[in-house]
């Protein structure tokens, strides 16, 4: 098995990272890896993923929580010769998480890829103008900063910043949230957080040329032109270790309450 260590930026992560260099069984490969190592919080396991899930759809993460959240990260620092052992027996569970497609089209460009948390689309500056479409439906136009997508996963993230419901993640939705949606006599929109099965497919295009930045996750595009983006889900599932049974609803405690 071939595995990297990503490691957010500090003299603690390296030591830990050199100590589980020494005593792992596996090549150590950032080209190709099977395994990938995060050692940061939950912004280092997106990072993780925007680099290495289209490569290697099977590839597995094992997370050490040293952030400051760590929603997603299965291993404390106290248990990593726990993912040592589990590593190196190969006695590990994975929990497969769905993770969001999304196709970008613009005049001269098609951006594909995943995300785990949201897509976003706004325009900060100025009032973004767009058309909202559920399955080919028109559904509504929209005139405000702009609009997040979100998975049960990361109905947690922005999408609670945004007072979005926060959903279980034995459903599987998309949650469409709205950042300071204009709502006047000129302009109309849902104004509440819109909760879609999962079979839906959103697609939100621009009519005029306006500065749109789309991102995923923690990872962003800018425009200046006409774009469509298409948020569904395509069976894509990002694959997660753990060792000691862990609980969605202890995970909301820990991290909320
Ligand atoms: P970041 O600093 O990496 O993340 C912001 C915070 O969100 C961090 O504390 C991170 O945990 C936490 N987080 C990430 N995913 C989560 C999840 N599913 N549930 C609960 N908390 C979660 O910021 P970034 O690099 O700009 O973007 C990464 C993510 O930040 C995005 O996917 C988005 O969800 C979120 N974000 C939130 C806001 C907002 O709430 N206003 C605005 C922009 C982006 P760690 O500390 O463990 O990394």
């Amino acid at each position: 098995m071939k595995y990297c260590i990503l490691c957010k930026n500090n003299s603690e992560n390296f030591i830990i990272k050199e100590n589980l260099v020494k005593k792992l069984n596996h090549i150590y490969d950032e080209v190709c890896p099977d395994v990938i190592i995060t050692i940061g919080g939950d912004g280092t396991i997106l990072g993780a993923i925007q680099d290495y899930f289209l490569k290697n759809e099977n590839i597995i993460v094992f997370g050490i929580h040293a952030g400051h959240l760590g929603f997603f990260t299965n291993y404390q620092k106290e248990e990593i010769n726990d993912l040592i052992n589990d590593l190196n027996n190969g006695t590990f569970n994975v929990e497969e998480i769905d993770l969001l497609s999304y196709q970008i089209n613009s005049s001269n460009e098609f951006i594909e890829g995943v995300c785990l948390n949201e897509i976003t689309i706004v325009n900060p500056p100025r009032t973004l103008r767009l058309d909202v479409y559920i399955d080919d439906e028109f559904f509504e136009k929209y005139r405000g900063t702009g609009l997040c997508i979100s998975t049960q996963s990361g109905s947690t993230a922005y999408n609670k910043s945004l007072h979005g419901s926060v959903i279980d993640t034995r459903l599987k939705v998309l949650q469409l949230t709205e950042i300071a949606a204009i709502n006047s006599n000129a302009y109309r929109t849902l104004s509440s957080p819109f909760v879609l099965s999962e079979d839906r497919i959103i697609k939100l295009k621009t009519k005029e040329e306006q500065e749109i930045y789309v991102t995923l996750d923690n990872k962003s595009y800018k425009f200046n032109d006409f774009i469509e983006v298409k948020c569904f889900y395509d069976n894509k599932k990002l694959r997660m270790a753990y060792s000691k049974t862990h609980s969605y609803i202890e995970r909301l405690k820990k991290s909320f309450l």
